[in-house]
């Protein structure tokens, strides 16, 4: 049976993952068969348990079903641990080993591509779903100052900050104590309010002044973010384009033990899509 790899999310139809890994499969000359299917979290096993019936060896996770991928593995490496969250699915036997790419993914965008130095940066996470666990212990490996979670929905942001085990770095706070935290040299937006037209409500008093500001999103997604950055004085602008094609790359030196270039696959998908990105 010829191996299949997909990536499950809902809504998953705008996904960029086929794209990237059929142009890594032509670079690499590695026959790629790579799909997007659409499962919501109570549909996910028995979405699982029909793709490995066709085949499937291989998978990424995104919104909203990475911590329900995170249950439904058997075994896991460090940083899926600590993330408390998987975004790549190995086959491995009878068994799923679940990873998270993202973090090393987000980390190798913004050194390498963006020649930004993380260390020592106060930084502000926005969100404490699956794409900010994913990124946050990669961020304190980077050499981070503090980190400050903050969530609209606040037990979460706690549960990360208490997974983190680092209370005396990482701090997790409500969106509305915002006013009263001072300013940051890095600001994560790791929500997915733009998805339904908002964004959280940002003082301009937590931008100092070599602030960076990173978006997850990219895209239309990221223009309400990336805009308010600017307008409020940010130095460096980063959407998330860069990052879904490092964390790609690792998910497919992962499945197939060779680690693709990117830089051609991101000047492909940064002609289709242009942000404000300055860094
Ligand atoms: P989840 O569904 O797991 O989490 C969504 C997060 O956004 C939660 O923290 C949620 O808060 C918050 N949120 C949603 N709506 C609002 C709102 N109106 N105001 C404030 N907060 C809000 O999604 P993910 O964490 O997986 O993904 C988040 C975003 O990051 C997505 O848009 C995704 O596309 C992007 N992403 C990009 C990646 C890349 O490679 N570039 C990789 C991973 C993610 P609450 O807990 O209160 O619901």
């Amino acid at each position: 049976m010829s191996k299949h790899f997909a990536v499950f999310g809902h809504p998953v139809a705008h996904s960029l993952s086929p794209k990237i890994h059929a142009a890594f499969g032509r670079q690499t000359g590695i026959p790629v068969d790579y799909r997007a299917i659409d499962a919501e979290p109570g549909q996910f096993t028995h979405a699982l348990s029909d793709f490995i019936a066709m085949g499937g060896v291989g998978a990424n996770v995104t919104l909203p079903l990475k911590q329900v991928a995170f249950t439904l593995c058997d075994d896991l490496t460090e940083r899926a641990r600590r993330a408390g969250a998987v975004n790549t699915l190995v086959r491995n036997g009878d068994t799923w080993h679940g990873d998270n790419t993202d973090g090393a993914g987000l980390v190798r965008d913004l050194t390498d591509r963006h020649a930004l130095d993380l260390r020592s940066r106060r930084t502000l996470l926005l969100g404490a779903g699956g794409g900010a666990r994913g990124v946050a212990p990669a961020l304190l490996d980077a050499g981070i100052g503090d980190l400050y979670i903050v969530n609209r929905t606040a037990q979460r942001s706690d549960a990360l900050a208490d997974a983190l085990g680092e209370p005396g770095r990482v701090h997790p706070r409500y969106l509305n104590d915002l006013l009263s935290l001072g300013e940051f040299d890095l600001i994560v937006n790791a929500t997915s309010a733009a998805r339904d037209g908002q964004m959280p409500q940002l003082p301009r008093s937590i931008v100092g002044p070599r602030c960076a500001a990173v978006d997850l999103n990219y895209g239309e997604a990221a223009i309400p973010f990336l805009a308010w950055a600017r307008a409020a004085g940010c130095r460096d602008v980063v959407d998330g384009l860069g990052m879904l094609v490092e964390q790609a790359a690792e998910s497919f030196a992962r499945w197939h033990g060779v680690r693709p270039e990117t830089d051609a696959v991101y000047e492909m998908l940064r002609s289709h899509h242009d942000a404000l990105v300055t860094a």
